[in-house]
């Protein structure tokens, strides 16, 4: 049985506060503290100046590629600037290996989310609005959230979230779509035919980014909007969505792409040097 939002009777904290881990570098939060849905944040900081990169892993709780992923990235520390790693966004439904649970909501339908004050919310608009608030606090530029899909996106017989497999797509602001494909292009030298990541901004069949309400409860009032649409509430963010296809591709080896995707890009950022 999962706790409802209402049942927890004081708003909670977006984030708490920070524990320092080995060399003090690494700082672990939680957001949504002492709640059912608390997570850990990750926070790696280079102590040179440089840009903040946010991961974002299990926002949907049966696409375990992304968190095997981001539980490996959390601990990478960058060369310069920082990164911000919440492993298992949606923990309730990563443990259930559920997409989401009702009372949850679809974490990725609900951004910009909703204020820790209001009671009625779901619980994940409230991470949603942690993320958010994350986000703002460290200044990120660019987010990575990483899911995977069923089929893959160059094998599908029709268009639909279920072929989204190895592909990533940028936000609204498509003159950013050559700074992902730089990205692309040296995951793709390194990887197999079948493995070959599509940019979807480069795609003329393009489709399901923009605002959706939650699929569960289409009363709902305040719907939201993808990760691809934060970059209208955290100024400078650069939102980038990342596909893999779980259709005759282990677990391990979609972990492995999802790390290799963030790894280049924290190579392009100037986040990784050497
Ligand atoms: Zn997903």
């Amino acid at each position: 049985m999962v706790t409802s939002a209402s049942s927890v009777a004081s708003p909670p904290q977006a984030a708490g506060p920070a524990r320092a881990i080995g060399d003090r570098r690494q700082l672990e939060r939680l957001a949504l503290p002492g709640t059912p849905w608390e997570t850990p944040v990750l926070i790696n900081r280079s102590g040179e100046p440089g840009p903040s990169v946010m991961i974002l892993g299990g926002v949907h709780g049966n696409e375990p590629g992304s968190w095997a992923a981001a539980e490996v990235i959390a601990d990478w520390m960058p060369d310069r600037g920082v990164t911000v790693v919440i492993p298992r966004a949606n923990i309730v439904a990563t443990h259930a290996l559920e997409r989401t649970l009702p009372e949850l909501g679809d974490l990725n339908r609900f951004y910009p989310g909703e204020p820790l004050e209001s009671t009625e919310a779901f619980p994940m608009q409230w991470m949603a609005y942690s993320i958010v608030e994350l986000a703002r606090e460290f200044e990120v530029g660019l987010l990575l959230d990483l899911h995977e899909s069923w089929g893959f996106f160059n094998e599908r017989t029709e268009n639909g979230t279920a072929f989204l497999g190895q592909t990533v797509t940028n936000g609204a602001d498509v003159s950013e779509t050559p700074r992902i494909e730089a990205v692309t292009d040296t995951v793709n030298a390194l990887i197999s035919d079948r493995e070959q990541l599509v940019l979807r901004d480069r795609d003329r069949n393009r489709f399901a980014t923009v605002t959706q309400r939650p699929p569960f409860d289409p009363s709902w009032p305040t719907g939201g909007t993808s990760s691809l649409g934060l970059d209208q509430f955290v100024p400078g963010l650069v939102p980038v969505l990342v596909e893999m296809g779980q259709q005759g591709q282990p677990e391990a080896r979609r972990s492995e792409l999802h790390q290799l995707v963030v790894e280049s890009a924290l190579r392009h950022e100037g986040l990784l040097i050497a």
